[in-house]
């Protein structure tokens, strides 16, 4: 058996993970994976229930799992609790506990939707790419000053640094991800200035010897960050550090139109966790009005990443496809007029069309 552990979290992340499970166990009926699934508390949820947000029972489930299943934490009820038991401190504690060190995150504007993207149709159509982000190093994790005299003027500091090993495990699966796609790798760093930067282009200069197949180039972060809105086709895999891919994920979420339609992977050494990149929509939880694309597109990228599961994976796209060219839609991405249904409608539809 393949044991996933879900963790719904907070606001609509009940619906939304109701949603996958219903169809990771169509798509278990049909390829006989042998899935099981525990839940377990993360978030304000379980401050609520153990005060603290990321219970040592949840971790643990999660280091001993296949793969995690995670829908979203936070909301205004727990604004005022402390910040180290903030709701939000669940997912820095997950990626820790589980040495998540690198996020994928797919954006693909489907044909169906062009129309919601803000950019104009004839540049997004057919964009499909992935941008890999490093997770747990760089100027996040670095040395911090938050406030000192120097020179007679306050100032505060943040450092970034990058080994070699560390550029190299995130460069490995940013090739091996274009690998099995296009083949073509851009690597985004800030080399005209940064010491990092220069240390990040020369190991992946050096890896690409080991992936003839794969064809690379480098990009300075302005000029990917300017690429990505003027021709976002030209991508395949795009591979950076963690602040510049915190932006430049952002901006390529944007070109899918809707943010509850976008899935992500963070691979880890332990285990890895597949999520929505939207956060807990306190303004639309319990409603069943939420989209669930995005956690059911996750859970398909948890079947082709930690169970090796391509077809299932590709079978769940397939029907998430088909769901949107047959015109069905969640409030977020009907057009005026159009029918909306509820979350648990489109759950039911995409079960149907596996
Ligand atoms: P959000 O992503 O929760 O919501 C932004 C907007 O998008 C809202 O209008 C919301 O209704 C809409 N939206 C989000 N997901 C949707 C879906 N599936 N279907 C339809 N509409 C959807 O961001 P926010 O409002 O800035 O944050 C809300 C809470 O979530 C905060 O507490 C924040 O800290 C937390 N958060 C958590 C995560 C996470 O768990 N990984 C990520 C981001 C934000």
């Amino acid at each position: 058996m393949k044991k996933i552990v879900v963790i719904p979290g907070d606001g609509i992340g009940t619906e939304i993970t109701d949603s996958a499970v219903k169809v990771l166990k169509k798509i278990d009926e049909k390829f006989k994976i042998g899935l099981e699934f525990e839940t377990r508390d993360a978030g304000g949820t379980a401050y609520d229930k153990f005060g603290e947000p990321l219970p040592a029972e949840t971790l643990n489930a999660c280091k001993n799992a296949d793969a995690v299943l995670f829908g979203a934490v936070g909301g205004n009820k727990w604004d005022n609790v402390k910040a180290e038991l903030r709701p939000e401190k669940a997912i820095l504690g997950l990626r820790k506990g589980l040495g998540l060190y690198a996020n994928l995150r797919p954006v693909k504007v489907s044909d169906a939707l062009i129309e919601n993207s803000p950019l104009k149709p004839e540049l997004v159509g057919g964009s499909d790419l992935v941008i890999v982000r490093e997770l747990v190093g760089g100027i996040y994790f670095g040395d911090r000053c938050e406030s000192e005299i120097h020179n007679g003027a306050e100032r505060a500091w943040d450092l970034e640094n990058y080994s070699v090993p560390e550029v190299e495990r995130i460069a490995t699966l940013a090739f091996e991800t274009a690998k099995i796609r296009r083949g073509k790798l851009t690597s985004v760093d800030k080399a005209n200035v940064l010491a990092t930067s220069r240390l990040w282009r020369r190991t992946v200069t050096k890896l690409a010897e080991k992936y003839p197949e794969v064809e690379l180039n480098h990009l300075y972060v302005d000029n990917c960050a300017m690429q990505l809105a003027v021709n976002p086709k030209q991508f395949d895999v795009i591979v950076t550090g963690n602040l510049f891919g915190d932006i430049l994920s952002d901006e390529a979420a944007v070109i899918g139109g809707s943010i509850g339609l976008m899935p992500s992977a963070s691979i880890g050494e332990l285990t890895s966790l597949y999520e929505p990149i939207h956060g807990s929509a306190p303004d639309i939880a319990g409603k069943n009005i939420a989209n669930p694309m995005g956690t059911i597109l996750s859970a398909a990228m948890l079947l082709r990443y930690s169970l090796k599961e391509e077809d299932a994976a590709k079978a769940i796209e397939n029907a998430v496809d088909k769901a949107l060219s047959e015109g069905h839609r969640t409030a977020d991405i009907a057009a005026p007029g159009e029918k909306v249904l509820g979350t648990d409608e489109m759950t039911e539809i995409i079960c149907n069309l596996l």
